[in-house]
C-alpha cells in the first residue's frame, strides 16, 4: 500500500488554516519560522537537540541576502554581531613546511557598491542565537529526534520522535541538516513505492579534505590583530581518506577532534599579527573560544527529490555544498523564504493539490539557484585547496582576474536577492541590476481590499 494513504493517520486537514511543522532549529529552519510567524501560518519546530547550542566557526552571509534581512528588521541587530567582509587571503605552505606564505589576497568589496550591502561575517553560534530570539520560545520543542515520518493525501502527515510522542500537521518541512531525518524516512517510502531517483539513494560524496575554522572573538592579549582585522580562518588540513565516522561527526561540527590537530598543525607560522607579524596556528587556536574552533570533514551532494506528498525539503538538507564560497547557510536561507512565499500564497486554501503545485513552485524556483552554488563552491573549493595541476593552472588565471572582470562576476551573483512577497520590501540599493522577482497575487488583492 502506498503511504500516502495511510490510514493509521487520523489528523483532520485544515486547509484554511493549515499546521506547519519544521524539523530542525538551524538556520534555516529558523529564518523559515521567522517568515511564518510574520505570514501568519502556524507552525511548530521540533528539534533534536536539548540544548541549542551550536558548535562552529564563522558564518559569511553575502550582500544578496542583506535585502531580506532588512525587511525581516533583522540587519542592525546583525551589524552590531558582525564585520564587513571585504575580502580573503589564501596562504599555503612554504616548501620547507614551517610556515605559510601568501598566496592571494582577494578583495571583494566592490559587492557593496554594486549591491549597497556590505557581506558580513559573524559567529555561526552568534548568528544563530539572533534568528532563535525572534521565534517565539514556545514554538521550539527540544529533544525531538525526527525518526521517522509517515502521509496521506487526505489525513496528513504524521512525524514520530525520540521521545517516544506522535506530531501530525498539513506540512511537514525537513530543515534538519545534512544527515536529515525526515529526508532519510521520506526517501525510504520513495523507494518502497518505487518512485525515488536512483542517484538519490546513493550516499552523500564525503570529500577527502578537513577544515579548521576559527572565528571571533580572538582575545587580543594572545593575538593581536593585523591592521586589517580578521572573523574568520579555515585552514585546509588535508585530504586523508576519512573513516565513516568522521563523515558522520562532520554533520555536528565537533569541536572535540581538534585536539590532533593541534598538535600536528600548531607550529605553523602565518603572517595575521600587528603589522603583519607571523603568529602561529597554536596562537590562534589558544587566543579563541572553543566552541569557535571547529575541525570538519567536508560533505557534497545536491539531491534532486526535494518534495513528495506533504513533505518538503530545504537547506543542506536538500543541497550540502563545500564551505569554501560560503553559501550554505545563504541557500538555506533563501530556501526559507521563497518557500515561505510559496505557502502565503495557498495558506486560506492549503488544499492537497495546491500544496503540491506550492512545492513545485519552491523548487523549479530554487533547484537552479541551488545547482549553480554547489558547483560555484566546488570550484572555489578546488581554487583554494585543490591539489592537482590543473588546480595550480586555474589558480593563476584566477587570482589574477582584473578588479573589472571580478566585479561583473560578483555582480552577476549577487543579482539575486529574493523578499518575502508578503511583506512590504526593502529597498533595493547599489549600482547592480537585480533579477526581478514574482508578486504575490494575494498580498496585492489583500493591500488593495485595505485600502
Ligand atoms: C566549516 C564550515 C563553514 C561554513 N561557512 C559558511 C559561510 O561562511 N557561509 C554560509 O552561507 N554557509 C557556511 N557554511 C554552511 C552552513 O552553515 C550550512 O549550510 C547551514 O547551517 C545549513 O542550514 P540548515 O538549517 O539546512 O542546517 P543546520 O544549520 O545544520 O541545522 C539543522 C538542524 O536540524 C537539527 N536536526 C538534525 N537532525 C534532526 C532530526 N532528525 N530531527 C530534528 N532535528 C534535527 C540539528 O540539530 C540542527 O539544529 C559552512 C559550513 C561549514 C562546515
Amino acid at each position: 500500500m502506498s503511504d500516502l494513504n495511510n490510514p493509521s493517520i487520523h489528523y483532520a486537514p485544515n486547509p484554511s488554516n493549515p499546521k506547519v511543522i519544521i524539523a530542525g532549529a538551524g538556520l534555516g529552519g529558523l529564518t523559515l519560522a521567522i517568515l511564518l510567524e510574520k505570514a501568519s501560518i502556524d507552525y511548530e519546530i521540533l528539534e533534536r537537540a536539548t540544548v541549542l547550542k551550536p558548535l562552529g566557526s564563522a558564518t559569511s552571509l553575502a550582500s544578496n541576502m542583506m535585502p531580506l534581512l532588512e525587511q525581516l528588521g533583522l540587519l542592525d541587530e546583525l551589524k552590531g554581531i558582525s564585520l564587513e567582509g571585504k575580502g580573503f587571503s589564501v596562504y599555503r605552505e612554504s616548501p620547507g613546511g614551517e610556515s605559510l606564505e601568501l598566496l592571494t589576497k582577494s578583495d571583494t568589496s566592490a559587492a557593496k557598491e554594486i549591491s549597497g550591502y556590505a557581506s558580513i561575517v559573524m559567529s555561526r553560534p552568534d548568528l544563530h542565537a539572533l534568528l532563535l530570539s525572534h521565534v517565539p520560545p514556545h514554538k521550539v520543542h527540544l529533544g525531538k529526534r525526527v525518526l521517522s515520518i509517515s502521509q496521506s493525501n487526505e489525513n496528513g502527515v504524521l512525524v514520530r520522535t525520540s521521545d517516544g510522542s506522535t506530531h501530525e500537521c498539513d506540512i511537514l518541512v525537513g530543515c534538519d541538516g545534512a544527515y536529515s531525518g525526515v529526508r532519510q524516512s521520506l526517501y525510504k517510502s520513495m523507494k518502497k513505492e518505487g518512485c525515488l531517483p536512483n542517484s538519490d539513494g546513493e550516499d552523500m560524496k564525503v570529500c577527502h579534505m578537513s577544515i579548521l575554522g576559527t572565528s571571533n572573538p580572538i582575545d587580543p592579549s594572545i593575538v593581536p590583530l593585523s591592521k586589517d582585522g580578521f572573523a574568520r580562518c579555515d585552514i585546509v588540513l588535508g585530504y586523508k581518506k576519512p573513516h565513516s565516522s568522521d563523515a558522520f561527526r562532520s554533520s555536528d561540527w565537533g569541536s572535540e577532534s581538534n585536539g590532533s590537530i593541534q598538535e600536528d598543525w600548531r607550529t605553523f607560522k602565518f603572517p595575521l599579527g600587528l603589522d603583519d607579524s607571523y603568529i602561529t596556528i597554536d596562537d590562534l587556536i589558544n587566543s579563541t573560544e572553543s566552541d569557535n574552533v571547529t575541525k570538519v570533514m567536508l560533505e557534497e551532494k545536491l539531491y534532486t527529490t526535494w518534495h513528495h506528498g506533504r513533505t518538503v525539503l530545504m537547506g543542506d538538507a536538500c543541497h550540502k555544498m563545500l564551505p569554501n564560497a560560503g553559501r550554505g547557510a545563504v541557500n538555506a536561507m533563501f530556501d526559507a523564504v521563497i518557500l515561505a512565499n510559496s505557502l502565503y500564497e495557498i495558506a486560506k486554501d492549503a488544499t492537497y493539490p495546491n500544496i503540491r503545485s506550492a512545492f513545485k513552485e519552491y523548487y523549479d524556483e530554487r533547484f537552479p539557484h541551488a545547482k549553480a552554488d554547489l558547483e560555484s563552491s566546488r570550484k572555489m573549493a578546488s581554487l583554494l585547496s585543490g591539489q592537482t595541476w590543473s588546480d595550480n593552472v586555474m589558480r593563476k588565471i584566477a587570482f589574477n582576474l582584473t578588479p573589472t572582470s571580478m566585479a561583473a562576476s560578483i555582480a552577476k551573483t549577487i543579482a539575486y536577492r529574493p523578499q518575502a512577497s508578503f511583506l512590504p520590501k526593502a529597498e533595493y540599493r547599489g549600482s547592480g541590476r537585480v533579477d526581478p522577482q514574482k508578486e504575490s497575487k494575494r498580498y496585492l488583492q489583500e493591500k488593495a481590499i485595505a485600502i
